[in-house]
């Protein structure tokens, strides 16, 4: 993967940019990091450290324990990659995005479903969420509708009740520039493409395809995009 199109995260604390606020632009860049977080005395950076090197002494120069730490910061990054499939990415984000607008309805219209429920989603949804809900198998029938949303269900409701999402969404920048309606939900469709694309392994396209790549960065920035709503709680 080209480090260049993907920001490397630290595998300890998920940082993407060093302490100066600047990216990481390589895995050395991450060892020094991680070196010198622990050399500071950070808990978890220490932690990591001892987990894949053993025993280290701490008033070691920050230069010589990341020269050790950087294969092994190779090793992390490569397991955390794997993981990252853009099936993966888009399921992840259809539940954030899941859990993040019913608390958004919620704190703006109230928590009981007469009022986040009701007021918060289009009556067309409500409707065929009820559907979904009676024509589930017994076994697997959950309580609240809500359950039942699709994707496309929740794009739907972001765009009817812009004036909810509106204040935090103007807080994420991307590409230099604030979050607007229309790229929000541009976003949310491209991402629901990608869904429908790899949710079927058959006809997904292959890892290594440009197709591939591009719908890995798209997801990538619409996890991006929603794990910064999120952090504003
Ligand atoms: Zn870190």
């Amino acid at each position: 993967m080209n480090p260049s199109e993907f920001p490397l995260i630290c595998p300890v604390c998920d940082a993407e940019t060093n302490s100066q606020g600047n990216p990481f632009v390589s895995e050395w860049a991450l060892s020094c990091h991680i070196a010198g977080s622990a050399i500071v005395g950070n808990l978890p950076h220490r932690r990591w450290i001892k987990k894949v090197l053993g025993d280290v002494d701490f008033s070691r120069s920050n230069l010589s324990i990341a020269e050790d730490l950087e294969p092994e910061v190779h090793k992390a990054l490569k397991d955390v990659q794997a993981l990252q499939t853009p099936n993966a990415l888009a399921q992840d984000i259809e539940v954030k995005l899941h859990n993040y607008i019913k608390e958004r309805l919620m704190d703006y219209y109230g928590e009981t479903r007469s009022a986040w429920w009701v007021k918060g989603v289009p009556q067309k949804i409500r409707m065929e969420c009820a559907n979904r809900l009676e024509s589930d198998n017994e076994d697997d029938r959950q309580e609240e509708p809500y359950q039942y949303t699709y994707f496309i269900d929740l794009k739907e409701i972001v765009d009817k009740k812009w004036e909810v999402f509106e204040p935090f969404a103007s807080q994420v920048t991307l590409d230099e520039r604030q979050l607007s309606k229309k790229v929000f939900l541009d976003w949310l469709q491209k991402a629901n493409s990608v869904r429908n694309r790899h949710a079927h392994h058959i006809r997904a396209p292959k890892e290594g395809s440009q197709r591939y790549r591009d719908d890995l960065e798209t997801v990538t920035t619409m996890k991006r995009i929603i794990d910064s709503l999120c952090d504003m709680g």
